[in-house]
């Protein structure tokens, strides 16, 4: 098929699309298509008016915010976690929305990290986000355990993807806890969580997932497949604001342990005000709080979810698939003469909802995609990284970001510009 002839079926795609109007919903900027809302999500209207709603109540009520206001505060962890919790296959009570990523990760393994006797190890992989590592070398630091010797990272075959017999293979004896994500932030990979939540299990480990590039994109069944923790941020594919507060999930099967850092907003929440200095935990998710809520930053997060409320999580996968599968057979189609590598999979169990195109000059090509307002990603050292959200991008949006890397390889545009990435790629 030719370009012309692409550019015109994804016009009847999106005729077709049952999601296309909520495009409408966000703010997009007129000439510039956004592909990076797997990095930080569009800012929605009603994401904005909860936001401003809850200004308002801040200034109009002042401390009475907490109780009165139009989103009382006082609840709003609970009632942003009931927003969350489908969409990670959660029970309402599993899930709370509080704290970040990073926080979150270090509340669960200060909590769920019990070395003991020869399980002194925790396992992790060699692919993944590097906070992420950084936070299991501190916690190990702080058992005085040496992260070179108890911190096990499981290799890429490949440099892209990760095996779950590799992972399972090194399940061993010694591993107290594994910690994974859910989907790969450069290739896009899906692990196969339950799978490896069973194996886990078999072998008497705990396990948990990072699912900062799942939620929001792609299902989960947290609470069916037995999954002992998961935690994620709420920029991303939720469009909840730059550094809103993010998620975490606790099996049930675990309420009433004590979390390992504990504050008052782990509190019951008919004690909390007591002021005693005897915690009472929540009875669950709830009990990993530590501290105040960021009101503000949990405000837009009202309007961002009810978007996925009302579409649902399936919705908004299938529409993903068709996108990335879409992108994919331009990408064969038009790019394979140009040297770009698609280092995601193909097949739909695993692929999460981007795709890294590989190329020597990647950085360079990202830039030039700039100068023509397609936003990407770039990921050292050879990764354009597009992702096509299905709350906001279309298929044309697909055809014309294809049909522009042709042009920029074509015309070598990318040649102006420096192989180096920005501060913040
Ligand atoms: C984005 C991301 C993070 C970021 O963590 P923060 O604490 O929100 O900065 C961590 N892990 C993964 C896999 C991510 O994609």
């Amino acid at each position: 098929m030719t370009l012309t002839a692409n550019r015109d079926e994804a016009v009847r795609m999106d005729q077709q699309d049952q999601l296309a109007p909520y495009r409408n919903e966000f703010y997009l900027r007129e000439g510039s298509i956004y592909m990076d809302g797997n990095s930080l999500g569009l800012l929605s209207k009603r994401a904005e008016q909860t936001l401003l709603e809850s200004l308002a109540d801040w200034r109009e009520l002042g401390i009475d915010g907490w109780m009165q206001g139009r989103h009382p505060w006082f609840e709003l962890s609970e009632k942003l976690a009931a927003l969350n919790a489908p969409l990670v296959g959660g029970r309402a009570n599993e899930v709370m929305v509080t704290g970040s990523t990073t926080i979150n990760l270090h509340q669960l393994v200060s909590t769920f990290f019990a070395p003991s006797g020869q399980r002194t190890k925790i396992l992790a992989d060699s692919l993944t986000f590097p906070s992420d590592i950084y936070a299991l070398q501190s916690q190990l630091r702080l058992r005085g355990l040496d992260p070179a010797e108890h911190l096990v990272q499981v290799e890429s075959r490949d440099g892209r993807f990760l095996d779950e017999e590799d992972l399972i293979a090194a399940m061993t004896d010694d591993i107290a806890l594994i910690v994974l994500p859910t989907v790969l932030y450069r290739s896009g990979q899906v692990l196969d969580m339950e799978r490896l939540t069973k194996a886990a299990h078999d072998r008497g480990i705990l396990i948990g997932f990072d699912g900062c590039h799942s939620v929001g994109a792609v299902p989960h069944a947290f609470h069916d497949w037995g999954v002992d923790f998961a935690y994620w941020c709420n920029y991303k594919h939720l469009n909840g604001g730059p550094g809103t507060v993010g998620g975490l999930f606790v099996h049930e099967r675990h309420f009433g342990t004590l979390p390992g850092l504990t504050g008052w907003f782990g509190s019951r929440k008919d004690k909390q005000f007591d002021m005693d200095h005897t915690l009472t935990p929540a009875e669950d998710a709830g009990a990993f709080q530590i501290g105040t809520p960021h009101v503000l930053s949990l405000a837009p997060q009202i309007g961002a979810l009810e978007l996925f409320a009302e579409v649902g999580i399936d919705a908004v996968r299938e529409k993903s698939l068709a996108l990335t599968d879409y992108m994919m057979r331009l990408v064969d189609e038009e790019l394979a003469p140009y040297g770009f590598f698609i280092g995601s999979p193909r097949d739909h169990k695993q692929r999460g909802a981007h795709l890294s195109l590989e190329h020597p000059e990647a950085a360079r090509i990202c830039k030039a995609l700039k100068a023509h307002h397609i936003i990407p990603d770039f990921r050292a050292p050879n990764i354009v990284r597009l992702a096509p959200v299905a709350l906001y991008n279309t298929f044309s949006d697909v055809y014309d970001v294809v049909a522009t890397l042709k042009t920029i390889m074509e015309e070598k545009e990318y040649a102006q510009f420096a192989n180096e990435r920005e501060v913040v790629a």
